[in-house]
């Protein structure tokens, strides 16, 4: 157990490697990182960048491409590096608590945990379903199912969740099936609760997507839930049962159970924010990411709105330092979304126009490489 603070200088804990945090290490300043006792605590040294997933999920390029080195980037930043994944947060008492069962107190703590997916209790005990969040058990579970697959021949995939994010993972999946020698049989489904493919997303990408799923051979069961499971079986509201080698739970983003139980005040489970990204209830407790709520502005969760939070973060903790006064986050309020479709093929959509070119892949990969080889190292345990 690590005992109350001793040191002259704040002591300033970073949770999670998320997008905000990375880019908020690339900006910080040094002497910021030299007045102020900062640590970055995450469950890897690696961390992964969303954005990249479905190429390399596709095999457009090798996993490790796309997760960065954390505790390098912290390393040369003068900033330490703890391994772990926190499990609770006492916000009054301004402590977090390890896996490990380690206390780590904190004079400010930041907040970049993103969000896990949201559970489905009819998958419970489920052995063939996964979520996508976390994303390395994801990887390797699919690397698993793949390795499988090859050896028998055939591999059934049902994938639950018709947002941008399930969508994407969907064509990446059948454009790598339709690449692994040996796969006589394949087939992906996609079960989604609403009536339509993306029911919250954006309309205006509906139709191609709709067409590109249809071009993959890709099944898409809209207006159904998930009823039940029985060993690796599933039952649909519609009477249907299906019997997939994986079921991919792709269903959005839902907050840390931690975050809840802290004395934060949240919404659905998001740390409520002010302008400058401080709790609301808690001022030295910042959140950033998917992980916060911003009160007066909300967001989607999306790696955009993380990656520009990063950037005001790592001018606050310089002014937390110098104790000036806190920069204030002013998110835009629509941002380009660029959706690979499993082969080197793009969508794009901004303020409700979906534009379909020969090249945007290529921009895809060029901004998704840039931030990588930007802000962070290549990943190297
Ligand atoms: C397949 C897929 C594709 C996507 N594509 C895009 C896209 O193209 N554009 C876009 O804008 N958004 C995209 N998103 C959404 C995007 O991933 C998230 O909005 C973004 O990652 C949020 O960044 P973040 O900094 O909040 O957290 P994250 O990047 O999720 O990082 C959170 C970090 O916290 C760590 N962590 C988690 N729990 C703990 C804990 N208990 N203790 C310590 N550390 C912890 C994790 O290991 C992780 O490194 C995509 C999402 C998915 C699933």
């Amino acid at each position: 157990m690590v005992g109350k603070l001793t040191s002259a200088r704040k002591k300033v804990l970073l949770a999670g490697g998320g997008h905000a945090h990375i880019v908020a290490l690339g900006k910080l300043q040094a002497r910021c990182a030299e007045s102020l006792d900062i640590t970055l605590i995450s469950p890897q040294p690696r961390t992964w960048y969303s954005g990249a997933l479905p190429g390399a999920i596709a095999g457009h390029w090798p996993s490790d491409a796309v997760a960065t080195n954390v505790a390098s980037l912290c390393q040369t930043k003068g900033v330490g590096f703890r391994q772990g994944t926190i499990v609770h947060l006492d916000a009054d008492g301004k402590s977090v608590t390890l896996d490990s069962g380690e206390i780590e107190h904190f004079d400010l703590l930041s907040l970049d945990v993103g969000s896990v997916t949201r559970p489905l209790a009819v998958l419970s005990g489920m052995p063939n379903a996964v979520n996508v969040r976390p994303i390395p058990e994801f990887v390797e579970r699919l690397d698993q199912a793949f390795g499988k697959a090859v050896e028998h021949g055939s591999l059934d995939i049902v994938l639950i969740g018709a947002g941008l994010a399930g969508l994407e993972i969907a064509l990446a999946l059948s454009y790598r099936m339709s690449n692994t020698p040996g796969l006589h049989e394949r087939s992906i489904t996609i079960v989604e609760g609403a009536e339509t493919i993306l029911p919250i997303g954006p309309r205006a990408l509906r139709g191609a997507l709709m067409r590109a799923l249809r071009r993959a051979g890709i099944a898409v069961l809209t207006g159904t839930q998930v009823t039940g499971h029985r060993d690796d079986q599933i039952s649909l509201s519609t009477g249907q049962s299906l019997r997939p080698h994986l079921v991919i739970n792709c269903t959005g983003a839902a907050a840390h159970a931690w975050i809840a139980e802290s004395g934060l005040h949240t919404t659905n489970g998001f740390v409520d924010v002010d302008a400058c990204l401080r709790s609301v209830s808690h001022p030295d407790i910042w959140a950033s990411g998917d992980t916060s709520h911003f009160t007066r502005k909300p967001v989607p969760p999306a790696g955009v709105f993380a990656v520009r939070a990063g950037s005001i973060l790592a001018a606050n903790l310089c002014s937390y330092a110098d104790g000036d006064e806190l920069t204030e986050y002013d998110p835009q309020t629509d941002y380009l979304k660029l959706v690979s479709l499993g082969a080197k093929r793009a969508i794009a959509e901004k303020f409700g126009v979906a534009v379909s070119l020969p090249g945007l892949w290529y921009l895809k990969r060029r901004i998704d490489f840039s931030f990588l080889h930007s802000h962070a190292f290549p990943a190297r345990d």
